[in-house]
Protein backbone atom coordinates (compact mmCIF):
# COMPACT_ATOMS: atom_id res chain seq x y z
CA UNK A 1 0.00 0.00 0.00
CA UNK A 2 1.40 3.54 -1.06
CA UNK A 3 2.60 5.50 1.85
CA UNK A 4 0.87 8.51 0.83
CA UNK A 5 -2.54 6.55 1.13
CA UNK A 6 -2.96 6.69 4.74
CA UNK A 7 -2.30 10.75 4.54
CA UNK A 8 -4.86 10.84 1.17
CA UNK A 9 -8.25 9.74 2.02
CA UNK A 10 -9.44 10.36 -2.12
CA UNK A 11 -7.78 10.29 -5.53
CA UNK A 12 -9.12 10.03 -9.04
CA UNK A 13 -9.97 6.64 -10.20
CA UNK A 14 -8.03 7.04 -13.61
CA UNK A 15 -5.09 7.56 -11.19
CA UNK A 16 -5.78 4.70 -9.08
CA UNK A 17 -5.50 2.38 -12.70
CA UNK A 18 -2.79 4.07 -14.25
CA UNK A 19 -0.79 4.55 -10.83
CA UNK A 20 -1.62 2.38 -8.55
CA UNK A 21 -2.96 5.02 -6.37
CA UNK A 22 0.76 6.84 -5.93
CA UNK A 23 -0.41 9.98 -6.93
CA UNK A 24 -3.62 11.32 -4.62
CA UNK A 25 -5.91 13.65 -6.67
CA UNK A 26 -9.46 15.15 -7.15
CA UNK A 27 -11.06 13.94 -10.45
CA UNK A 28 -10.18 17.84 -11.98
CA UNK A 29 -6.37 16.34 -10.57
CA UNK A 30 -5.65 18.30 -7.62
CA UNK A 31 -4.22 16.60 -4.86
CA UNK A 32 -6.24 16.82 -1.64
CA UNK A 33 -6.83 14.65 1.36
CA UNK A 34 -10.85 15.11 2.08
CA UNK A 35 -12.98 15.86 -0.33
CA UNK A 36 -16.55 16.67 -0.03
CA UNK A 37 -19.06 15.76 -2.06
CA UNK A 38 -23.16 16.85 -2.64
CA UNK A 39 -24.61 20.32 -2.43
CA UNK A 40 -24.88 22.71 0.61
CA UNK A 41 -28.47 23.68 -0.59
CA UNK A 42 -29.50 20.36 -0.39
CA UNK A 43 -28.60 19.84 3.50
CA UNK A 44 -31.69 20.17 5.86
CA UNK A 45 -29.60 22.96 7.41
CA UNK A 46 -30.07 25.44 4.24
CA UNK A 47 -33.52 26.24 5.04
CA UNK A 48 -33.49 26.32 8.72
CA UNK A 49 -33.23 28.98 10.99
CA UNK A 50 -30.50 27.02 13.25
CA UNK A 51 -31.60 28.44 17.10
CA UNK A 52 -30.08 25.64 18.64
CA UNK A 53 -26.66 25.03 17.69
CA UNK A 54 -23.77 25.35 20.07
CA UNK A 55 -21.54 28.85 20.48
CA UNK A 56 -23.53 30.07 17.67
CA UNK A 57 -26.86 33.15 18.07
CA UNK A 58 -29.50 31.52 16.13
CA UNK A 59 -28.73 32.42 12.32
CA UNK A 60 -30.21 31.29 8.99
CA UNK A 61 -28.73 27.79 8.14
CA UNK A 62 -27.11 28.33 5.02
CA UNK A 63 -24.91 31.34 6.35
CA UNK A 64 -23.91 28.48 8.99
CA UNK A 65 -23.30 25.91 5.87
CA UNK A 66 -20.86 28.56 4.26
CA UNK A 67 -18.83 29.59 6.97
CA UNK A 68 -18.32 25.63 8.02
CA UNK A 69 -17.40 25.18 4.32
CA UNK A 70 -14.84 28.05 4.04
CA UNK A 71 -13.53 26.66 7.37
CA UNK A 72 -13.19 22.92 6.06
CA UNK A 73 -11.66 24.45 2.83
CA UNK A 74 -9.08 26.81 4.81
CA UNK A 75 -7.90 23.27 6.29
CA UNK A 76 -7.40 22.14 3.05
CA UNK A 77 -10.61 20.45 2.10
CA UNK A 78 -12.23 20.27 -1.30
CA UNK A 79 -15.75 20.26 -1.86
CA UNK A 80 -17.25 19.33 -5.59
CA UNK A 81 -21.52 20.26 -5.57
CA UNK A 82 -22.11 17.13 -7.40
CA UNK A 83 -23.69 13.47 -6.20
CA UNK A 84 -22.52 10.15 -6.10
CA UNK A 85 -24.38 8.24 -8.18
CA UNK A 86 -23.36 4.94 -7.42
CA UNK A 87 -20.61 2.96 -5.29
CA UNK A 88 -18.63 0.13 -5.72
CA UNK A 89 -15.57 -1.46 -3.99
CA UNK A 90 -12.52 -2.06 -6.92
CA UNK A 91 -8.87 -3.61 -5.60
CA UNK A 92 -9.78 -2.32 -2.30
CA UNK A 93 -10.89 0.68 -2.11
CA UNK A 94 -14.39 2.74 -2.92
CA UNK A 95 -15.19 4.17 -6.05
CA UNK A 96 -17.95 6.82 -6.04
CA UNK A 97 -19.61 7.66 -9.59
CA UNK A 98 -20.32 11.57 -9.81
CA UNK A 99 -23.25 12.63 -11.56
CA UNK A 100 -21.01 14.24 -13.87
CA UNK A 101 -19.30 11.27 -15.44
CA UNK A 102 -16.02 11.51 -13.36
CA UNK A 103 -15.54 8.93 -11.18
CA UNK A 104 -13.37 9.08 -7.74
CA UNK A 105 -11.66 6.45 -5.85
CA UNK A 106 -10.98 6.47 -1.94
CA UNK A 107 -9.99 4.03 0.65
CA UNK A 108 -11.93 5.21 3.57
CA UNK A 109 -15.77 6.87 2.54
CA UNK A 110 -17.78 8.40 5.22
CA UNK A 111 -21.60 8.46 4.36
CA UNK A 112 -23.54 11.36 5.69
CA UNK A 113 -26.34 12.34 3.31
CA UNK A 114 -28.69 13.43 6.11
CA UNK A 115 -31.97 12.50 7.02
CA UNK A 116 -35.38 12.82 5.53
CA UNK A 117 -38.17 12.69 8.40
CA UNK A 118 -41.80 10.89 7.61
CA UNK A 119 -43.87 13.92 6.42
CA UNK A 120 -47.67 13.47 7.55
CA UNK A 121 -48.57 15.53 4.26
CA UNK A 122 -51.11 17.27 5.68
CA UNK A 123 -51.67 21.50 4.63
CA UNK A 124 -49.61 23.74 6.99
CA UNK A 125 -47.00 21.14 7.96
CA UNK A 126 -44.30 22.06 5.17
CA UNK A 127 -44.94 25.61 5.78
CA UNK A 128 -44.64 25.99 9.61
CA UNK A 129 -41.56 23.77 9.52
CA UNK A 130 -39.54 25.72 12.04
CA UNK A 131 -42.02 27.84 12.80
CA UNK A 132 -44.16 25.92 15.29
CA UNK A 133 -43.51 22.71 13.68
CA UNK A 134 -40.53 20.35 14.86
CA UNK A 135 -39.53 16.87 14.20
CA UNK A 136 -37.68 16.09 17.17
CA UNK A 137 -38.56 16.76 20.59
CA UNK A 138 -35.01 16.29 22.23
CA UNK A 139 -33.86 19.11 19.96
CA UNK A 140 -36.88 21.69 20.32
CA UNK A 141 -38.77 21.05 23.21
CA UNK A 142 -37.07 24.19 25.10
CA UNK A 143 -39.19 26.23 22.66
CA UNK A 144 -42.61 25.14 23.61
CA UNK A 145 -41.59 26.23 26.96
CA UNK A 146 -45.34 26.96 28.58
CA UNK A 147 -47.04 26.81 25.56
CA UNK A 148 -49.62 23.93 24.67
CA UNK A 149 -47.57 21.23 22.43
CA UNK A 150 -49.49 18.06 19.97
CA UNK A 151 -47.81 15.62 19.76
CA UNK A 152 -48.37 13.11 16.56
CA UNK A 153 -48.06 9.29 16.64
CA UNK A 154 -49.19 6.39 18.01
CA UNK A 155 -45.97 4.36 19.11
CA UNK A 156 -43.18 4.32 21.87
CA UNK A 157 -41.29 7.36 20.02
CA UNK A 158 -43.85 9.22 20.20
CA UNK A 159 -45.35 8.54 23.88
CA UNK A 160 -41.94 9.35 24.96
CA UNK A 161 -41.65 12.25 23.16
CA UNK A 162 -45.18 13.46 24.90
CA UNK A 163 -43.50 12.17 28.21
CA UNK A 164 -40.34 14.28 27.56
CA UNK A 165 -42.48 17.72 26.70
CA UNK A 166 -44.39 16.80 30.21
CA UNK A 167 -41.00 19.01 31.29
CA UNK A 168 -41.91 21.76 28.92
CA UNK A 169 -44.85 22.29 27.96
CA UNK A 170 -48.02 23.97 29.76
CA UNK A 171 -50.57 21.29 28.07
CA UNK A 172 -49.40 18.01 25.76
CA UNK A 173 -51.60 16.92 23.32
CA UNK A 174 -50.89 13.20 22.21
CA UNK A 175 -52.77 12.85 18.32
CA UNK A 176 -53.27 9.42 17.43
CA UNK A 177 -55.22 6.92 15.22
CA UNK A 178 -54.94 3.97 17.76
CA UNK A 179 -52.38 3.94 20.50
CA UNK A 180 -50.08 1.23 20.28
CA UNK A 181 -47.84 0.79 23.32
CA UNK A 182 -48.29 -1.83 25.91
CA UNK A 183 -46.98 -2.04 29.23
CA UNK A 184 -45.39 0.21 31.27
CA UNK A 185 -45.44 3.16 28.90
CA UNK A 186 -48.66 2.84 28.07
CA UNK A 187 -49.74 3.06 31.64
CA UNK A 188 -47.64 5.77 32.27
CA UNK A 189 -48.63 8.02 29.79
CA UNK A 190 -52.26 7.49 30.85
CA UNK A 191 -51.27 8.19 34.25
CA UNK A 192 -49.82 11.71 33.47
CA UNK A 193 -52.08 14.78 32.58
CA UNK A 194 -51.32 14.40 28.28
CA UNK A 195 -54.47 14.44 27.05
CA UNK A 196 -54.24 11.67 24.35
CA UNK A 197 -56.96 11.93 21.10
CA UNK A 198 -57.27 8.45 19.75
CA UNK A 199 -58.66 8.09 16.68
CA UNK A 200 -57.99 11.74 15.22
CA UNK A 201 -55.54 12.89 12.47
CA UNK A 202 -54.74 16.42 11.86
CA UNK A 203 -56.83 17.93 9.28
CA UNK A 204 -54.77 21.16 8.89
CA UNK A 205 -52.20 23.90 10.24
CA UNK A 206 -53.47 27.14 10.67
CA UNK A 207 -51.48 30.62 11.56
CA UNK A 208 -50.28 33.64 10.20
CA UNK A 209 -46.23 33.86 10.78
CA UNK A 210 -46.12 30.86 13.19
CA UNK A 211 -48.63 28.20 14.13
CA UNK A 212 -51.73 29.02 15.92
CA UNK A 213 -53.94 26.03 15.71
CA UNK A 214 -54.40 22.62 14.51
CA UNK A 215 -57.38 21.25 13.25
CA UNK A 216 -58.12 17.23 13.96
CA UNK A 217 -60.68 15.41 12.38
CA UNK A 218 -62.03 11.65 13.13
CA UNK A 219 -59.41 8.94 11.60
CA UNK A 220 -60.37 7.05 8.57
CA UNK A 221 -60.38 3.69 10.29
CA UNK A 222 -62.64 5.04 13.47
CA UNK A 223 -65.17 6.46 10.83
CA UNK A 224 -65.54 3.03 9.52
CA UNK A 225 -65.43 1.32 12.80
CA UNK A 226 -68.65 3.32 13.70
C1 LIG B 1 -36.34 23.59 10.33
C2 LIG B 1 -35.09 22.96 10.90
C3 LIG B 1 -34.48 23.56 12.00
C4 LIG B 1 -33.33 23.00 12.55
N1 LIG B 1 -32.78 23.63 13.63
C5 LIG B 1 -31.64 23.11 14.16
C6 LIG B 1 -31.01 23.75 15.27
O1 LIG B 1 -31.45 24.80 15.75
N2 LIG B 1 -29.89 23.17 15.79
C7 LIG B 1 -29.36 22.02 15.28
O2 LIG B 1 -28.35 21.56 15.78
N3 LIG B 1 -29.95 21.39 14.22
C8 LIG B 1 -31.07 21.90 13.67
N4 LIG B 1 -31.65 21.26 12.61
C9 LIG B 1 -31.12 19.96 12.17
C10 LIG B 1 -29.87 20.11 11.29
O3 LIG B 1 -30.18 20.87 10.14
C11 LIG B 1 -29.46 18.70 10.88
O4 LIG B 1 -29.31 17.92 12.05
C12 LIG B 1 -28.13 18.70 10.14
O5 LIG B 1 -28.19 19.53 9.00
C13 LIG B 1 -27.81 17.27 9.73
O6 LIG B 1 -26.54 17.30 9.13
P1 LIG B 1 -26.09 16.12 8.17
O7 LIG B 1 -24.73 16.47 7.72
O8 LIG B 1 -26.34 14.81 8.84
O9 LIG B 1 -27.11 16.14 6.94
P2 LIG B 1 -27.51 17.34 5.97
O10 LIG B 1 -27.08 18.66 6.53
O11 LIG B 1 -28.95 17.15 5.63
O12 LIG B 1 -26.61 17.08 4.67
C14 LIG B 1 -26.81 15.97 3.84
C15 LIG B 1 -25.89 16.17 2.66
O13 LIG B 1 -25.81 14.95 1.94
C16 LIG B 1 -25.71 15.26 0.58
N5 LIG B 1 -26.13 14.11 -0.22
C17 LIG B 1 -27.30 13.41 -0.17
N6 LIG B 1 -27.30 12.45 -1.11
C18 LIG B 1 -26.10 12.53 -1.75
C19 LIG B 1 -25.49 11.82 -2.84
N7 LIG B 1 -26.09 10.80 -3.45
N8 LIG B 1 -24.24 12.18 -3.22
C20 LIG B 1 -23.60 13.20 -2.60
N9 LIG B 1 -24.11 13.91 -1.58
C21 LIG B 1 -25.36 13.59 -1.18
C22 LIG B 1 -26.62 16.46 0.36
O14 LIG B 1 -26.24 17.18 -0.79
C23 LIG B 1 -26.38 17.25 1.67
O15 LIG B 1 -25.40 18.23 1.49
C24 LIG B 1 -32.77 21.81 12.01
C25 LIG B 1 -33.37 21.22 10.88
C26 LIG B 1 -34.51 21.79 10.33
C27 LIG B 1 -35.14 21.14 9.11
Amino acid sequence: MPGNMKRCGMWSLSEVDRRGCRRPSTPGGRKCSVLVLGRLQKSSAARAHIENYCCIDGREGMGLLKQARTKAEGSGAVFIEEDVVALSAINGAFTAELEGGKSVATKTLILAMGISRNKLEFPGEKEFLGKGVSNCVDCDAGFYKGQDVAMVGCESGAVTGALTLLFYAKAVHLICGKLEVSGPLGERIRETAIQIHEGAVIKEIVGQSAVDEVILEAAFYARRQS
